[in-house]
């Protein structure tokens, strides 16, 4: 194959986008077939009421990767972060309030407000993450290592304790050992993301993979994009583009093709067919391989460890336009810079955020999810008319389906109850609201095509992490069809806006055809 390669991409979510950049850099004839007619995936900011523009899903960058936003010169092609500091206030229903800085020293005096023990705790808290992460994030922008490779890469820091306690210890024993504060146990027991089990076993290890947002250096890369987490993709499809890379929206693949195990192109639903020497898909491993493929192209042994791969854990989102800012005043004071306001984490206890976890693998609507609070018009004046506002409620844990009925019973009354508990901290948030309305996971898996509304292709748990991603064997980005790889979140680094799966499939591709020097 020579540099004129021809590859499909499926999907232009910002990992399809970021394999599309780099494989354009590399001279390869690129297309990106998008089956929605707005790009970005998960990645997407949307107009949802006139003049007011809000990221549909993600609404944080808070990972994306700094060389992924150099090699692609995203700031070039108009991406840009309004760095946030504090990075999220915690209000609690007793009237008490946290603030997280980047400064650790500075949250630690924050939490002294509430107990000393615990402000002294979270300096050597803060410590004990900083430690993972600076190992593990040697491996974002790398195919995963083994098991073996990372226990002898911790080995050879001497870290294999560290590594040990985030493989076997809860990540709930870690925060009863540090701290002994119901806010400050809260606040971290938020950090869990999808792992959503902080009992189990493994649940620190997945959280120290994705700290890294809470302890990474370049803080200039943290924060509100401007415009949106649309701002991200934008600036990918440009600089794409810019190489000589074409995107087609409205332009939904139907079947990969293939002949004797092997890609030869896509055929869309409208019958438009694309050849190609390779594809790679952008859609989560179940939709690509139970839906896009022919059946025999994979085998059934395969296709059966792909369709018992765990989509359970799921969030909702709420989105609304305001007249005005909701009022904290009473946890702020009455002359409160409006900017700490960006991040507002609503979890009143850690057994709290554990509920909400168990109502949804039992398919209820829980009354205690996480609710954090975003509010990105207080520093991108871009996104709402002059003096306006727009909110979104990042909300989890709901459950993909509901056991007793359907969403589309309970979503109306699900917004309702999520202005009622905000009114609880901003007692004006519902007059201030002009428009609102809610997604819920299946809103999600329709709109954004995330199987089970998943938010990251594939649970976040041990068993589907670094070598184990999406499945043993099946880490490299490579696929039982030669020629077709995967390029999206179900892959190494896993879910987030994070630019990895993208950034290193694209380099298995090059490598693959000689071109990575
Ligand atoms: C509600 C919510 C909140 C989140 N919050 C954050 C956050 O604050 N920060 C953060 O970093 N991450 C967050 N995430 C996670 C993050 O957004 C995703 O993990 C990430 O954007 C996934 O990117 P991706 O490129 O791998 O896949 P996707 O964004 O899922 O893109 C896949 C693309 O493929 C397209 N596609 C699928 N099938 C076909 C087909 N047959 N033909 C053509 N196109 C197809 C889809 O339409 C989509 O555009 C959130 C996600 C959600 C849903």
């Amino acid at each position: 194959m020579s540099s004129k390669t021809r590859v499909v991409i499926v999907g232009a979510g910002h990992n399809g986008l970021v394999a599309a950049g780099y494989l354009a850099r590399a001279g390869l004839n690129v297309k990106v077939l998008e089956r929605r007619n707005v790009i970005g995936g998960a990645a997407v900011t949307e107009e949802w009421f006139p003049g007011y523009k809000i990221s549909t899903c993600s609404y944080v960058c808070h990972i994306l990767q700094k060389k992924v936003i150099d090699d692609l010169q995203l700031r070039k092609y108009g991406f840009h972060v309004y760095p946030i500091d504090p990075g999220r206030i915690h209000p609690f229903p007793n009237g008490k309030i946290i603030k997280l800085w980047h400064d650790d020293e500075r949250t630690s005096e924050n939490i002294r407000l509430i107990s000393s023990h615990d402000a002294d705790a979270w300096l050597d808290w803060a410590d004990f993450w900083h430690r993972a992460v600076r190992i593990l994030s040697d491996y974002y922008l790398t195919p995963p290592p083994s098991m073996e490779q990372l226990t002898e890469r911790f080995r050879a820091e001497n870290e294999e304790e560290l590594l040990e306690t985030l493989l076997t210890v809860p990540l709930k024993y870690i925060i009863n050992h540090y701290f002994e504060s119901d806010e400050v146990k809260a606040i971290v027991s938020t950090g869990a993301f999808d792992m959503g089990d902080i009992s189990a076993p493994g649940s620190a290890y997945i959280t120290a993979l994705y700290r890294y947002s809470a302890y990474r250096e370049d803080t200039e890369n943290y924060g509100i994009v401007r415009g949106g987490m649309g701002g991200i993709t934008q600036s990918m499809a440009k600089s794409a583009q810019a190489h000589g890379a074409s995107i087609k929206t409205d332009a939904e693949v139907k079947l990969i093709l293939t002949d004797n195990h092997e890609v030869t192109g896509v055929e869309l639903v409208n019958g438009e067919v694309f050849e190609a020497d390779i594809v790679m898909s952008n859609a989560d491993p179940k939709r690509t391989f139970l839906k896009l493929l022919d059946r025999k192209d994979v085998g059934s042994n395969f296709l059966g460890d792909i369709k018992s791969l765990k989509t359970d854990s799921a969030s909702a989102k709420f989105l609304c336009s305001m007249k005005e800012l909701p009022d904290f005043s009473a946890y702020l004071g009455l002359e409160y810079d409006p900017k700490n306001l960006a991040m507002v984490c609503i979890c009143p206890s850690l057994e709290h955020s554990q509920k909400s976890w168990i109502d949804s693998k039992n398919g209820i609507v829980s009354n205690t999810p996480i609710i954090q609070v975003q509010i990105p018009s207080v520093y991108d004046k871009t996104v709402a008319p002059e003096g306006h506002h727009v909110l979104s409620m990042w909300v989890y844990f709901v459950p993909s389906h509901v056991k007793d009925g359907s969403w589309a019973d309970v979503k109306q009354e699900f917004g309702e109850w999520l202005i009622t508990e905000v009114c609880k901290y901003a007692p004006n948030f519902r007059d201030a609201i002009i428009d609102w309305t809610v997604l819920t996971p299946e809103d999600i898996e329709d709109r954004i095509g995330l199987t089970d509304g998943n938010i990251r292709h594939l649970d976040m748990v041990p068993q589907q992490m670094m070598s184990k991603r999406p499945l043993s064997g099946w880490s490299d980005y490579q696929t039982p069809v030669k020629g077709l790889y995967l390029c999206g979140s179900g892959t190494h680094l896993g879910g987030e806006v994070t630019g990895a799966p993208g950034h290193n499939s694209a380099h298995v591709v090059l490598e693959k055809l000689g071109l990575v020097v």
